[in-house]
């Protein structure tokens, strides 16, 4: 079997388009313009790349992108004070604080001191806990992505045998809490599973997101699944840099059905996302109906 690619960059400007067009009827019918304010602390040269790649991205939808650089050795006070500023600001829908942030700053109590309803990250206590429960929340935009695009490619999920391979607080376990959501029997591995190739040779389903470049054969995959390949991992290759995921795709593509690329899989989906989640969050804000097929 050779997979059909999953085309996350596609998708991502479909999802894109479509906040876009309700951006536009919002202004239009509502007078309402949907903000995004992005908080950057130092200087981390990752970071600086995401954050101009989100409010350039924040501004062709037809949103406001309201961007705050603050010094590296910003204190906790300060930081949390503009937060409760932007909590404050009605013509704020989302906040996102960039993280990881300087060693010096509490990261669960920055978080969690932003408004949940703002919460455009999904990352404070109360998301997690509604998303967990199966209530409305505001959804991690990585996981959201890759449900998106399984959702694109099957329809329903139901009944489905999920693998998410990776137990952290911002891909691992929300992406099991969503396809769990969507009637999945799913199964979380991380590093101390035993046996993680058989658990991987069960699955329908397979989502990747370890960090650890190529790690997941092609031989552990069963024929005709789904392979949602959330790693980013830089490596040199024949003394060039490479970027490739947690999957081995070119073994892995004879055996599933689909699969995502790195790069041009998972990536792009996370901006479309927080852009998403951003209209989402604008809208609840202002007690419209939410936009569909954007949210989990
Ligand atoms: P993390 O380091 O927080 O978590 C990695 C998880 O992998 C851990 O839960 C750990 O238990 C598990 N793990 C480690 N070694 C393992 C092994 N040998 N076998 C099985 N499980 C193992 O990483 P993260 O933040 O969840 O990110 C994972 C990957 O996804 C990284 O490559 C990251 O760059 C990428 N990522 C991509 C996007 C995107 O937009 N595409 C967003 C977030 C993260």
């Amino acid at each position: 079997m050779v997979a059909q690619v999953i085309d996350g960059k596609a998708f991502a400007a479909k999802v894109r388009a479509q906040v876009a067009d309700q951006v536009a009827k919002l202004k239009e019918e509502n007078g309402i313009t949907p903000g995004l304010a992005v908080v950057l602390v130092g200087e981390d040269p990752a970071s600086q790349v995401y954050v101009r790649s989100k409010g350039k991205q924040t501004v062709e939808v037809g949103m406001n992108s309201y961007e705050h650089k603050l010094d590296v050795d910003t204190s906790e006070d300060d930081l949390l004070a503009l937060i409760d500023k932007l909590n404050n600001d009605p013509a704020v829908h989302g906040i996102l604080v960039q993280l990881p942030l300087p060693k010096h700053l509490n990261e669960d109590l920055v978080i969690n001191s932003i408004d949940p309803a703002k919460d455009v990250d999904g990352f404070h206590i109360s998301n997690v806990g509604l998303l967990g429960t199966g209530q409305k929340s505001m959804v991690p935009c990585t996981p959201l992505g890759c449900l998106m695009m399984l959702r694109d490619h099957h329809g329903s999920l139901s009944g489905m045998d999920a693998v998410v391979i990776g137990r952290s607080n911002i891909v691992g376990k929300p992406m099991a809490q969503l396809l769990l959501g969507d009637s999945c029997t799913v199964t979380i591995a991380h590093s101390r599973t035993k046996d993680l190739p058989d658990v991987v040779r069960r699955a329908d389903i397979v989502v990747a997101a370890v960090g650890r470049p190529e790690m997941v054969p092609g031989d552990w995959i069963k024929e005709g699944a789904t392979v949602i390949d959330v790693g980013i991992n830089r490596i040199e290759r024949d003394g060039k840099n490479k970027l490739v995921g947690d999957v081995d795709y070119a073994s892995a593509a004879e055996r599933a059905g689909a699969i995502t690329p790195v790069p041009g899989g998972v990536g792009p989906m996370t901006i479309a996302c927080l852009l998403a989640n951003t209209l989402t969050a604008c809208c609840r804000a202002n007690s419209l109906p939410e936009p569909e097929g954007l949210t989990a």
